[in-house]
């Protein structure tokens, strides 16, 4: 025997089951404290560099960057999800072609694709419709706006969204389930009317503008959809004014350009064979804006929105395959999740194991930092969780922000409102971030989030600040679970019902 293989044995016995218990004594201190800055540095400067070309989904920078996380978990020693395609989850997508032309005419009145009309998808039509006002065009448990109306071979005009207030994303999956309601019922088209809190103008920069549009593959209804905006409201009151309302309608196909992206996955597992049932989830978007605008850069390195987070999951990789915690962590690198967290609620949907067998979502996003003395939560106090966080911080030598900029809502603005609505209790870290000023404005969804310029040292203790919490979680034998007075509160019951 070698002195060589002497040394790696005991290594081998070290790694296996004697250094877990030197952790759990406090002889030894966890691998998360002892991340390397440079490693964290170079996945940040990786996955921002320019040749990744803003992490869009569809584009090969993003399936770059998906093939990073992926080898990166392989060679940290992380498994392939069971029910998955190796690392991956593919996600069908599809990219909006907007039409050039088309038009819908009420007397005067005239909506033009490009102007107040947004053709969303289907068969471009032409001629004179009837059209019918069908309210929210929605089927509930005790509602159905459709009853009692004919709409075969008529235009159903409905308004947009339902009476409660929606985010965008559901706003645009539920103009598709009313698409799917009006063509089975025989329409021709949906036209909805416009009523989101965002202005109609640069709502049409967006879908208009180079950057495309990623939509998630459904039913492929033929019938023509559209968006149409109408503040002075001709089109409700003629429906007022007069039951029979004609419309002149020629309007042109639109076109997907379909593609896959996939969610990354790997699990690691849990060392407790009571618990290694139960998982922690840990999740972190890996994709960006893509490219555009017409400046001296157009390439939006997505540096800090959302390689630091990534790096996060990487290091939990490595640290958590090094020493597992009790409960199994799945670690997930989320698709799309600027264009509605399309993957995390792909993954919800999809799931490859019962959600209730998730026990957590600990999820790493953020616009940037103007405090390196600290990190952020949102949901401090939302889950009972609060002491692991308070010994986080304690361990990290950090402070903690709790829940900056409340009336910004920004706990239900990443991937981790995915699982809060189907139930998951939940928390989203952050860099330190005090309030959206200056520091943080200048580098926010801007082509100058670079890597360039980030402290790199204070990422690491984030890292491990964020490995640590998702560690404590994993082991900790009581299940975190949502305060009653939360608005996930009943959803995480019904998921934990029997
Ligand atoms: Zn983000």
């Amino acid at each position: 025997m070698t002195n060589m293989m002497r040394s790696s044995l005991l290594m081998g016995g070290l790694l296996g089951l004697g250094m877990v218990s030197l952790f759990a004594q406090g002889l030894q201190e966890w691998p998360e404290r002892h991340l390397s800055t440079a490693e964290v540095e170079q996945h940040i400067r990786f996955l921002s560099a320019d040749e990744l070309g803003g992490r869009q989904p569809g584009h090969p920078g993003h399936a770059i960057a998906a093939r990073y996380i992926a080898t990166s978990f392989q060679a940290m020693g992380v498994q392939p999800l069971p029910g998955l395609q190796d690392y991956y989850q593919p996600i069908p997508m599809g990219r909006m072609v907007p039409p050039r032309a088309g038009h819908i005419r009420w007397g005067k009145q005239e909506w033009a694709q490009g102007g107040d009309l947004l053709s969303m998808s289907g068969e471009g039509i032409e001629g004179e419709f009837p059209a019918v006002f069908v309210g929210y065009g929605w089927i509930g448990d005790s509602t159905d706006d459709y009853a009692g109306l004919d709409l075969m071979g008529k235009v159903a005009i409905a308004l947009q969204g339902l009476p409660e207030p929606m985010s965008p994303g559901k706003i645009i999956a539920a103009g598709r389930k009313k698409a799917a309601w009006a063509a089975e019922r025989g329409a021709l088209a949906l036209i909805e009317l416009y009523t989101l809190p965002y202005p109609w103008k640069r709502l049409m920069l967006n879908f208009t503008s180079p950057a495309p549009r990623v939509l998630p593959e459904t039913e492929d209804t033929r019938l023509f959809h559209a968006w149409l905006n109408d503040p002075e409201e001709y089109l409700l009151r003629a429906f007022k004014e007069d039951t029979s309302v004609t419309l002149a309608v020629a309007t042109e196909t639109v076109r997907q350009n379909r593609f896959t992206a996939p969610n990354v996955v790997g699990v690691i597992p849990g060392r407790d064979s009571s618990l290694r049932e139960e998982y922690v989830l840990l999740s972190a978007h890996y994709d960006h804006v893509g490219t555009g605008g017409d400046g001296p850069d157009t390439i939006y390195n997505g540096a800090r929105d959302n390689a630091i987070g990534i790096a996060g999951l990487l290091a939990a990789a490595r640290s958590l395959s090094e020493a597992p915690p009790r409960r199994s962590i799945i670690l997930l690198a989320c698709t799309a999740e600027e264009m509605g967290m399309l993957g995390s609620q792909w993954f919800v949907d999809h799931s490859p194991l019962p959600l209730s067998q998730l026990v957590y979502n600990l999820n790493y996003d953020g616009a940037g930092y103007n405090d390196r003395t600290a990190f952020t939560v949102l949901g401090y106090e939302r889950t009972g969780i609060r002491p692991l966080i308070d010994r986080t911080a304690q361990w990290a030598h950090l402070n903690i922000i709790a829940d900056p900029m409340p009336e910004q809502n920004l706990f239900d603005r990443s991937d981790n409102v995915s699982f809060a609505a189907a139930g998951l209790p939940c928390l989203s870290f952050s860099p330190g971030i005090t309030e959206m000023d200056e520091t943080i404005l200048a580098h926010y969804h801007q082509p100058s989030d670079e890597a360039d310029g980030l402290h790199f040292d204070y990422l690491r203790q984030l890292s491990s600040a964020f490995v640590h919490l998702a560690r404590l979680i994993a082991d900790q034998a009581a299940r975190p679970f949502w305060q009653p007075d939360d608005p996930y509160y009943e959803a995480g019951r019904a998921l934990y019902a029997d």
